[in-house]
């Protein structure tokens, strides 16, 4: 810190989930570094400045994916091991578009969670898998909704003595998808995000929008819609939806969506890609069974 009138900063590596869980609870003011690929952005605006840093990246015990109808991704899974297996095709989808390699090489679904900004690509996903968070603190482990974990824009109701130990979800089967707009493929914040997934065995479809609100959006009309869809066709199999049913569920998505004016895009263009994009999602969707 030669020459900076910065107070230290105090890191801890993490040795394993125990002793961070320690660290958690007995050192006040703890900030957690997964990846870093949010929080050094925030260092090096002068955003942010931790007094105490524990660090997890090399906690094992939160890097692993299981699978067995279910799936518990650990928070400590990067995009680039998403890409190997993510448990679900619309979160691999989400996980291939983000940042650049390098990014996917550090940035992980927990800090994606702990920023639980609207813009992050892998939260759309995880309220259409009606995913749960799960949350551990050295007092215990609490399943949290997805639904009910974030508050706000970069709010969640994670406690500071908390760690975001993996998301669990129902593995839904292959008809699912993720898609954005923003103003190129790679390396920019998305201004609208969709992710569709439509559990045929379950007869559940879940719809999650991303950028259009204060935090992630669950369409529930449009879901309702695209039910009665599968109802009609059969669940179990594959069909084409008309042009006017898909256009009507694109509108119902669009109403659903509380979208802002932002440097980034405006509300109606928000709007307008969001029932462009329910179109496309529940047309893709529909035919794979
Ligand atoms: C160039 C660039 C491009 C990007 N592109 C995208 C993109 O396309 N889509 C997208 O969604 N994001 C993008 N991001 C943002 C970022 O990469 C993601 O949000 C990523 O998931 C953050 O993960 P991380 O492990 O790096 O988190 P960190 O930066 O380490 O942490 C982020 C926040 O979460 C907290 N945190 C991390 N892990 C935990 C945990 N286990 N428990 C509790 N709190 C935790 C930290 O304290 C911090 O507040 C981009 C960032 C950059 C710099």
């Amino acid at each position: 810190m030669c020459g900076s009138d910065n107070p230290p900063v105090s890191v801890h590596v993490g040795r394993g989930l125990d002793d961070v869980l320690e660290h958690l609870s007995s050192v006040p003011n703890v900030t957690v570094l997964a990846g870093g690929t949010d929080l050094m952005v925030e260092l090096n605006f002068g955003r942010r400045r931790p007094e105490h840093i524990v660090a997890i990246d090399r906690v094992g015990e939160l890097a692993g994916i299981e699978r067995n109808g279910h799936v518990r991704m650990g928070a400590g899974l990067t995009y680039t091991r998403m890409l190997a297996d993510a448990g679900s095709q619309a979160l691999a989808e989400a996980a291939r578009t983000i940042g650049s390699p390098q990014i996917r090489n550090a940035g992980t679904i927990g800090g994606n969670l702990g920023t639980a900004s609207p813009a992050g690509d892998t939260l759309p996903v995880l309220a259409a898998l009606d995913a749960t968070v799960v949350l551990r603190s050295k007092a215990g482990e609490r399943r949290v909704p997805f639904a009910d974990y974030m508050t706000g824009p970069k709010k969640s109701l994670r406690r500071a003595d908390e760690l975001i130990v993996a998301a669990e979800w129902d593995e839904a089967g292959p008809a699912q998808t993720y898609m954005f707009v923003s103003t190129r493929n790679a390396m920019a914040i998305s201004i609208a995000g969709l992710a569709m997934v439509v559990d045929r065995a379950r007869k559940r479809v879940g719809i999650g929008l991303g950028s259009c609100g204060p935090t992630i959006i669950r369409p529930a009309d449009a879901e309702g819609f695209a039910r009665g869809l599968f109802d009609e066709a059969g669940w179990e199999r594959p069909h084409r939806p008309s042009e006017s049913a898909a256009k009507e569920l694109g509108r119902l998505v669009a109403a659903a969506a509380r979208p802002i004016d932002d440097v980034r895009g405006t509300a109606a263009y928000r709007r307008h890609a969001l029932a462009v994009m329910g179109a496309r999602a529940i047309s893709r969707v529909a035919q794979i069974a």
